[in-house]
């Protein structure tokens, strides 16, 4: 999917800048959304870096925001914040309040991990107002509730941000650690070529005309046979793949006729 994704907020201390509790919002929606995108990068989603770091106010912060987004059509648009004002757990701003699928997985996702469920709300929040996309904001927790905070830090961004992943699209993370190395092989593969090594080393040799010979060499071989030409060991006939191919072909030459 094409995803638009906002580290709400300008960066710390600027105008446009967010709540500061016990942690600081402007900090955690990057750390949070920037392990987002990551998660989404590396699951092969297209991801629009919708963050907007300086603005002379929060107005012209929030109207940068809408303009990175509706740049390009988006399948969905989502804004990281924390909230603040004492509360405890997740909520998540939809316009109307709709309960999108996404917009209650990441309710029940967050829930899961222990935050209290706010559930899905409706606002006049300008970043949901003023997108094209199926918008959703998204407050993580508080930052000045003891609780929250300290869940947060328990849990950390990477697994939050999976949490959101997993929530959205429905699919669990495939985290960096598990993603495979574009060098490594993967258990099937290797599984493949050991069979053509050993196959290498263990060359098959056809010592009888039986039902481990091809069928399309057997006629072949027993004419060989019949007319004395082939007469191999004490062991059989001790032929390979590559022998029964070159009789063939000769075969249908006429060299043996
Ligand atoms: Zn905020």
């Amino acid at each position: 999917m094409k995803i638009g994704i906002n580290c709400g907020h300008t960066v710390s201390g600027q105008p446009g800048c967010g709540a500061v509790g016990l942690i600081d919002e402007s900090v955690e929606t990057r750390n949070v959304g920037y392990a987002l995108m990551d998660i989404f990068k590396q699951n092969g989603h297209t991801v629009i870096d919708c963050t907007n770091d300086r603005a002379s106010s929060t107005n012209a912060n929030l109207a940068e925001i809408c303009r990175l987004a509706n740049n390009q059509s988006l399948d969905l648009f989502v804004s990281i914040h924390f909230n603040a004002g004492g509360g405890k757990g997740t909520e998540v701003y939809t316009y109307g309040g709709q309960r999108h699928t996404e917009a209650v997985a990441v309710c029940d996702k967050l829930h899961a991990l222990g935050f209290i469920n706010r559930g899905v709300k409706g606002s006049n929040l300008y970043v949901i107002n003023h997108t094209n996309a199926k918008a959703m904001l998204i407050e993580v927790c508080f930052v000045d509730t003891q609780s929250d905070v300290d869940l947060y830090h328990k849990l950390g961004k990477d697994r939050i941000a999976a949490a959101i992943y997993e929530a959205i699209t429905g699919q669990a993370a495939k985290s960096s650690e598990t993603k495979k190395e574009e060098n490594e092989v993967t258990r099937d593969e290797y599984n493949v070529l050991a069979a053509k090594v050993e196959k290498l080393e263990n060359p098959m040799v056809y010592n009888f005309i039986d039902k481990n010979m091809p069928e399309w060499a057997i006629p072949t071989i027993q004419k060989l046979v019949n007319k004395g030409l082939l007469k191999g060991d004490e062991k059989g006939l001790a032929l390979t793949d590559d022998l029964l191919r070159i009789l063939v072909i000769n075969d249908r030459a006429g060299l043996y006729d």
